[in-house]
């Protein structure tokens, strides 16, 4: 282990929408192989990794119920969707020269292994990125409280939330040009006023389990290592 990197476990969350780079629909290879490079860089500096990816490019069973699905099919749905992002990750990251293992939390070998905690801590510790698919395996859920939990049960030292946004702003930055950026902010405060940071059951996870959040963007190259390296350039959300 390098001593350059601050966090010895990390558990990293990447959206499902993230991976859709300049398309509609389903999975940009450019965006994909970008983000390979940068758990790339990561992982040379000797960190442990679990990834955790959301399904929301393919499939999402609340849109899904909108327009006259069945509520659990339709998370069934975006939990296997999550799962080909998996594999899409961990196919991008063997051509980076990096090994992987895709374990699933619903049983569906030989796709992927049935999670443990366990188990995950085993391929960490051989050198291995560990990517935890298929959200918690339960309908109603998010892969935001999917993170968070596996987060928690790997002992993960942080959850890095990487997004499109640079940090939690005041208002969606997006939106409202006043809006400002937090460099620090706690459990309390997001709800207090009401900031939409993860959904409330992951947020509250993560606070009662005392698990830190970094909300940064993803989508520049070398911003993954510089949060490896102590640079303040995302939110750090703690208790
Ligand atoms: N999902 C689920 N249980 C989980 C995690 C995910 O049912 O534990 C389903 C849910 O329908 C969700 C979809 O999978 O909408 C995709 O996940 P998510 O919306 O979190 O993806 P993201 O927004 O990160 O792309």
């Amino acid at each position: 282990f390098n001593d350059m990197a601050k966090y010895k476990r990390i558990l990293l969350k990447l959206s499902g929408e993230s991976l859709m780079g300049e398309k509609q629909y389903g999975i940009d290879e450019k965006r994909l192989s970008e983000y390979a490079e940068q758990i790339k860089e990561i992982h040379a500096m000797g960190v442990e990794i679990g990834i955790v990816i959301g399904g929301g490019n393919i499939f999402r069973g609340l849109s899904g119920a909108n327009k006259g699905f069945d509520r659990v099919k339709g998370d069934q749905m975006g939990m296997l969707a999550t799962v080909i992002n998996s594999l899409a990750l961990s196919s991008a990251l063997g051509s980076a020269g990096v090994k992987s293992h895709v374990l699933t939390a619903v049983r569906m070998e030989p796709i992927g292994e049935f999670y443990s905690k366990w188990k995950a801590i085993e391929c960490m510790e051989k050198g291995e990125v560990v990517i935890l698919s298929a959200g918690t395996g339960n309908p109603f859920f998010t892969t935001d409280t999917g993170s968070s939990l596996r987060g928690i049960e790997i002992e993960a030292d942080v959850m890095l939330k990487g997004t499109r946004v640079d940090g939690i702003y005041t208002a969606d930055p997006e939106k409202d040009k006043t809006a400002t950026k937090f460099t620090e902010i706690t459990y309390d405060e997001i709800y207090h006023r009401g900031l939409k940071v993860m959904d409330l059951t992951a947020t509250t996870m993560c606070k009662e389990n005392n698990l830190p959040i970094i909300v940064f963007d993803m989508d520049t190259p070398g911003n993954l290592k510089k949060v490896m390296e102590g640079e303040a350039i995302g939110t750090l959300v703690h208790n």
